[in-house]
């Protein structure tokens, strides 16, 4: 059983700021395995309130992809939640050095509560969370430390690919994991100005190249939302003749059985 729950599916900093879309990241099960990535503000709350809900004394790991707010301002609470207060020091948090060394994002008192810590770099693990391997990606070019994540259990690889500018080397890297579902952060629609974000025909390339048997587009800035995700996702469907869907929040994805 492979289960991605999105506790949110903002992205930039409007749509967090004004909450349009929640930014809790996503909590993933893979079996008894629970991974909660990126979680961002209201992540905690999130978690709480979705029915039923997801419960962060049972997880396994906590992952940052990078250290921008939207994807790491909760990681202090959900750790002191996943540990009960730090009475149970449980589970992993895995990071890019920066989020750990250099204007560090955990604090170092959290930082006491989980017995596992690993520090992502470029094209690093396996990673094993109990039956569930995880490998990092090259490094995304996005201001700081970024890597994405090749999750692998029980035969089935899904891939989340972070926010990043676009670069070809992107995709040999997710075409060599082969990805069952590739979750991508899809910000922008076009490219108004210069950011190190996707824009959305920077995803379709990432499809024609990467091939997932099926992609989620998740982190949407406000152009993408005026687009209509949903539409977005069906053009994707309609070109390469992949399964796509654009996550919304609370949504779960469980595709793959
Ligand atoms: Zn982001
Ligand atoms: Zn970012």
């Amino acid at each position: 059983m492979i289960a991605i729950r999105f506790l949110g599916t903002g992205g930039a900093r409007f749509v967090v700021a004004k909450q349009i879309r929640s930014s809790g990241g996503m909590w993933m099960r893979f079996g008894a395995t629970q991974i909660h990535v990126d979680p961002g503000p209201g992540a905690l709350v999130r978690a709480l309130s979705v029915v039923p809900p997801c419960e962060p004394p049972e997880l396994d790991a906590i992952v940052l992809s990078h250290k921008h707010l939207d994807h790491a301002n909760d990681v202090n609470v959900m750790i002191e939640a996943m540990s009960q207060g730090g009475w149970k020091p449980r589970g992993a948090l895995f990071a890019p050095r920066d989020a750990l060394d250099f204007e560090p994002v955990v604090f170092p008192y959290v930082r006491k509560f989980v017995p596992r810590e690993e520090i992502l770099s470029e094209r690093s693990g396996p990673y094993a969370i109990n039956d569930v391997e995880v490998r990092t990606s090259i490094r995304h070019r996005h201001g700081v430390e970024t890597y994405g994540l090749h999750f692998r259990y029980d035969g089935k690889t899904v891939s989340y690919l972070p926010c990043t500018r676009f670069f070809p080397a992107l995709i040999d890297d997710y075409r060599r994991h082969e990805p069952d579902v590739l979750i991508m952060n899809v910000l922008r629609f076009r490219d108004a100005m210069d950011v190190d974000h996707l824009t959305f025909d920077d995803a379709r390339a990432l499809v024609d190249g990467v091939r997932p048997k099926a992609v989620i587009m998740t982190h949407f800035g406000t152009k993408m939302l005026e687009q209509d995700p949903h539409a977005l996702a069906r053009a994707l469907e309609d070109e390469f003749g992949v399964r796509a869907y654009a996550a919304y929040d609370g949504w779960t994805y469980d595709g793959l059985g």
